[in-house]
Order: C-alpha cells, then structure tokens, then sequence
C-alpha cells in the first residue's frame, strides 16, 4: 500500500445529484473495477472542485482494498521526482513503486506548462506503464489543449497517443461543489 493521498474520500461520500455525465450505472462500473484489471486509463476533466481528486482517491481506496498497488502524485511531485531521480535515492525509491503500481493516480495534469526535459521525462514513464498498468488523470484542460502545455509536439503527441488509445474521459463540468456547499459566514435571514 503506497498511495499518499492527500486525504480520504470514498465513493459513498461521493454525491451524484450534481453530475450531469455521470450516472449512478457508470460510477457502479467504476467501482467494479474491470477497468483496472482490463489496463484501461481513467481521465477525469472539469474545472476546480468539481471532485475530480475526490473520486480519483475514491477509486484509489476501493483499489488497494481489492489488493491492487496503488500511487498517488500531483504532477508537480511527479515531475520533481523524475527531475531529481539521478541523484535522489528517495526519489527513486518513489518512482520504482510508481513503475511497479497497477494504478498511478496522476493529479492536475496539466496545471502548467513543461518543457521539452519534462515532457521527455514524463513521456519514458508512461511509455513504462503503458499497458501495464492503469492510469487516473485529472486535469484541467481538455486533450486537445495538452499539446501546446507538453511543449515540444511530438513528444505531446506520444503520451497522447498512448494515454488515450484505452481510455475513458469522463467530463466533470457542473458548477463547483466546492461553492455550492461552502460555508458562509453569514447567518441566512
Ligand atoms: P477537483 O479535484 O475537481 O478540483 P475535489 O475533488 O478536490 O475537486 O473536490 C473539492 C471538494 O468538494 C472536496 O472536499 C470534495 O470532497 C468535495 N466534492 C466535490 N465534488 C463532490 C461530490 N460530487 N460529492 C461529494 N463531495 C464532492
Ligand atoms: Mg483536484
């Protein structure tokens, strides 16, 4: 058990009274888990706090509870770690259970732009778990702006290829959770 997530969240908690493009039916099938033992891909796309981390996690948990390897990371973490796995044992250490994962959550895809060592980086590593495993993406922008944050096209153009030859993308659009249920400070008259 390797996760790290940041924290808890199970598809229990998970509320589908606001998700148009996903039905009660599809989140059971999710929650079987064939995907995962069929190597397909996951990529869930919307904008900020629509619960794309939160039923990442979710599936995550039900995961290792089936007995799967499972490891998260921002893509943040997942790109320092490639950058620092010459010269950090921690690092590496970190990046082989992610090779060996049979599910690497990959969170906030493409939250900024890479540059042609990063893309290249980020390119060895799914060409290792291509096929091999599965992968859960979450971002913020579509597929089709990925290339020009991936920088260099045709390395952009790989990793597409290969994350999206057995994938399924669900679109998480409706408006924020996060802000339909926050907690105002201010008593309702
Ligand atoms: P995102 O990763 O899309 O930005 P999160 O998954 O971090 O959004 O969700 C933000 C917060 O709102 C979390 O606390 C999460 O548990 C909650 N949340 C979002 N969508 C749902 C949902 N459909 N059901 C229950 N909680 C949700
Ligand atoms: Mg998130």
């Amino acid at each position: 058990k390797w996760a790290k997530f940041p924290y808890h969240k199970t598809l229990t908690e998970f509320d589908l009274s606001d998700q148009t493009s996903l039905s009660k039916r599809q989140l059971t099938q999710l929650q079987e888990l064939t995907w995962l033992e069929q190597q397909y891909n996951l990529i869930f796309l919307g904008p900020s706090g629509v619960g794309k981390t939160h039923l990442s996690i979710a599936l995550g948990m039900e995961a290792i509870q089936k007995g799967f390897q499972v490891t998260f990371v921002t893509m943040g973490e997942l790109l320092s770690l490639l950058k620092t796995e010459e010269f950090t044992r921690k690092a590496q250490v970190q990046l082989n259970r992610i090779r060996a994962s049979d599910l690497v959550i990959i969170d906030d895809l493409m939250y900024m732009a890479m540059d042609q060592r990063e893309a290249t980086l980020f390119f060895h590593l799914i060409n290792h778990l291509y096929e091999r495993s599965s992968i859960i993406l979450t971002s913020n922008k579509s597929p089709d702006q990925w290339g020009e944050l991936l920088g260099d096209e045709g390395v952009a153009m790989a990793i597409l290829d290969r994350i999206l030859h057995r994938a399924e993308v669900v679109h998480m659009n409706e408006a924020s959770y996060r802000m339909k249920h926050r907690q105002s400070m201010f008593v309702s008259e």
